[in-house]
């Protein structure tokens, strides 16, 4: 009945949560996230921890969920396309610092289980998760099991391919689906067309005193909340890829639902509906096959922390 700490380390924040057995959040901590520096990024986690155990009863041990890509074992961070990790040892260096029962893995896995134990995924057989954030991450629950694939990095679907040397991404391929779809593509489409139509982005670029180039998509967030016709396209275009990418994972996998999370889900409606509006015309056999169901993640921008102090219990 202990509660469990749950961290979940983005590409721009390491957030923490004091988890009960039954999913609740007690308490949050948050850190920027030294993207750059491995042993910064550490210390970010090892704060946020210390920050929830202080004044606490204790906890049955520490689940964290990074952007990375994990090996089989969960030992090491092969590869980040965001954060400093190139073959870390993460695992090793965290259990040196915390002394404490440790689950590490990939964010969005932990995003998927969270939604699976508590969420809108509960009872699938095959749930995929999708979280648009900095970049796209995934997840899949498949009955009633988390799946990392035969080396770990399964769910990777944000590096997909999906316009033929398209945008640079941080992987080192072009035209990955996160470029198009996700809260960094939001913001670099709105740079471009900012910069270029300078007039139709007004009410965008007030938000930024007029430095096109400091547009985040937060502020198209932001914007498109409020109602901006401009703001708006670009979230529906965010969506409208979506659905596509979520058309060919259908194809590949099959899937009963999809829950999408991240900071990019708290947008709802403006982005699941042109994305369930694209796969309905793009799923292929469509009219004659049934296809998933596109969901908001129940536990929102939570789920990873929520996921990842789970995982340390299922562990424990
Ligand atoms: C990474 C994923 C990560 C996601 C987080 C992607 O670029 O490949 O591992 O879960 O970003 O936003
Ligand atoms: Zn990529």
């Amino acid at each position: 009945t202990l509660p469990a700490i749950g961290v979940d380390i983005g590409g721009t924040k390491v957030l923490g949560g004091l988890v009960t057995p039954d999913g609740r959040i007690l308490q949050t901590a948050r850190r920027a996230t030294p993207g750059a520096s491995v042993s910064q990024t550490e210390d970010a986690i090892a704060g946020v921890v210390a920050d929830l155990l202080a004044g606490n009863e204790p906890v049955v041990g520490v689940g964290v969920g990074a952007a990375g890509w994990f090996d089989r074992t969960g030992d090491t961070v092969l590869f980040s396309p965001h954060l400093a990790w190139r073959n870390a040892t993460l695992r090793k260096d965290l259990a040196a610092r915390l002394q404490l029962p440790l689950w590490v893995g990939n964010d969005a896995d932990a995003a998927a289980w969270a939604e699976y134990r508590y969420g809108a995924a509960r009872g699938a057989d095959l749930a995929l998760m999708i979280t648009l954030g900095t970049g796209i991450g995934g997840g899949m629950v498949l009955d009633g099991r988390l799946r990392r694939g035969s080396h770990g990095v399964a769910g990777e679907w944000g590096h997909m391919r999906v316009v033929p040397d398209g945008r640079l991404c941080a992987c080192g391929n072009r035209g990955c689906w996160e470029q198009y779809a996700s809260g960094t593509a939001l913001g670099q489409t709105a740079r471009e067309v900012a910069t270029s139509s300078p007039a139709a982005a007004a009410q965008l670029l007030e938000r930024v005193d007029g430095d096109a180039t400091r547009l985040t998509g937060e502020d198209v967030a932001a914007a498109a909340a409020d109602g901006d016709a401009l703001a708006l396209e670009l979230v529906t275009e965010v969506g409208t890829w979506l659905g596509q990418g979520i058309a060919d994972l259908a194809a590949a996998l099959d899937p009963e639902v999809v829950v999408i999370g991240g900071g990019v889900s708290k947008l709802g409606e403006l982005v699941l509906a042109p994305a369930r509006e694209r796969l309905e015309r793009a799923l292929p056999g469509r009219g004659f096959r049934p296809g998933p169901r596109i969901v908001a993640a129940e536990l929102g921008p939570h789920a990873g922390l929520v996921g990842a102090a789970d995982l340390v219990r299922q562990d424990a």
